[in-house]
């Protein structure tokens, strides 16, 4: 594959840097204006390789280079375009840019191709802006409608469904995304790892074997408000301890369970009205369940539920809990990461199997069709920041890999 990928980095750098702040952060969130003019500057270059482009009622993108045999499911590759608030150039961007570059590689080669090549940028993968990931392809997907998501808005009171109204929504087009992606060969969606594994292993490539899900819990451990002085330690319930305690055996729950790859995060605690001289009365924690293994992460919950019942008893606590969500992991498709692993060897690449920490929408597509994702190194595992980077090789590896595998599957 020879292309220029100083052509391809110039692209790159215009539509990655598409809302970038003072400090050097992307703020391109969702149906933002920045979101949409990203998304212009893209369809603007498919417009210039003749791809037929589609704009579905989610505001997902789609692209599309047909194949010479009409009757063969089409493969669809592509991410999400939409950033956190000051994130990085990488995340969702690199799996869109690098399946563009694929589908620009075959119109300026006049590369035939059997199958039908797809390529879509969904529309809000984050969370950031309607406390709701993924929204675009639970849309595609019927997994979510637009009735659903008026009760999600942003902090200026914005729903999502107010971006969608302007496509005069209709019903039967997201119905009809829904079929075409139960219909579809198979969704390959190129992502940064956004964590550390494959740069310190030294590996070029991660095939995801699982997406994890979160199991989250609000936990809300009531003790007695004492005076600091006056109370003496053998009399007080102090609520930030027992939190302290609780943490601290979450983590070990965590670790125990970390050989089934799941991991266990207290990452917000509340102390309401909090002082240097009053006994906290009253905590509240966060607790991240996630892991590949639906077992596996309801042991680090039982666990926990056993270990409150312990804490209540021996500090003279209580500990109300609220189930903030319970979902389970999602496999994907093997042999769609079969044809991976056998790509990666042809053109030697080194690779590994993995789950992934974090949610994508291949998730939601997967319940639909055969999905798989194909992982690249970031820069000392970094997401979600400005600070996110990928090295010149890897760029060049996730064009090469995905070029493979489309080939293999569509040439
Ligand atoms: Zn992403």
């Amino acid at each position: 594959m020879d292309y220029d990928f100083n052509k391809w980095m110039s692209d790159y750098r215009v539509i990655s840097t598409v809302g970038l702040n003072e400090e050097g952060g992307l703020d391109r969130l969702a149906f933002t204006d920045y979101d949409f003019a990203a998304r212009t500057e893209l369809l603007n270059r498919a417009y210039g390789l003749r791809l037929q482009c589609y704009l579905d009622a989610a505001e997902n993108l789609w692209f599309s280079k047909p194949g010479t045999d009409p009757d063969l499911p089409p493969l669809l590759i592509g991410s999400h375009l939409d950033t956190v608030p000051n994130g990085g150039k990488y995340d969702g961007v690199l799996g869109v840019m690098a399946g563009f570059q694929v589908m620009r590689y075959l119109v300026d080669n006049k590369i035939s191709h059997r199958r039908t090549v797809e390529m879509v940028a969904f529309s809000c993968e984050e969370s950031s802006r309607f406390n709701l990931s993924t929204i675009g392809s639970k849309l595609a997907c019927g997994f979510t409608t637009p009735e659903k998501l008026k009760n999600y808005k942003d902090s200026q009171g914005h729903t999502p469904v107010e971006f969608l109204a302007r496509l005069r929504y209709s019903p039967e087009s997201l119905e009809e995304r829904r079929e075409h992606l139960k219909n579809i060969y198979g969704f390959i969606e190129l992502h940064i790892e956004q964590g550390p594994v494959l740069e310190s292993a030294g590996t070029d490539i991660g095939i995801v074997e699982s997406i994890a899900a979160p199991i989250r819990l609000k936990l809300d451990i009531i003790g007695h408000t004492d005076h600091s002085g006056a109370c003496p330690m053998d009399l007080r319930h102090d609520a930030l301890t027992a939190a302290a305690a609780l943490i601290t055996e979450i983590e070990r729950l965590g670790r125990e369970e970390s050989v089934n790859k799941s991991v266990a995060t207290v990452g917000k605690i509340n102390v309401p009205h909090q002082a240097l001289n009053v006994v906290p009365g009253r905590c509240e924690i966060f607790v991240d369940i996630r892991g590949i293994r639906r077992d596996s992460m309801e042991r680090i919950r039982d666990g926990m539920r056993n270990f409150v019942c312990g804490l209540e008893k021996e500090r003279g606590v209580k500990v109300e809990e609220t189930l903030l969500s319970d979902e389970s992991p999602v496999p994907l498709d093997h042999s769609l990461g079969e044809i991976i692993e056998r790509n990666c060897r042809k053109t030697g690449l080194s690779c590994r199997w993995m789950p992934s920490g974090a949610g994508h929408d291949a998730m939601n597509v997967a319940k639909l069709a055969p999905t798989a994702m194909i992982f690249i190194p970031c820069v000392g595992g970094v997401s979600h920041s400005l600070l996110e980077n990928v090295l010149e090789k890897d760029l060049r590896n996730s064009i090469r890999i995905l070029y493979e595998v489309v080939m293999d599957i569509c040439g």
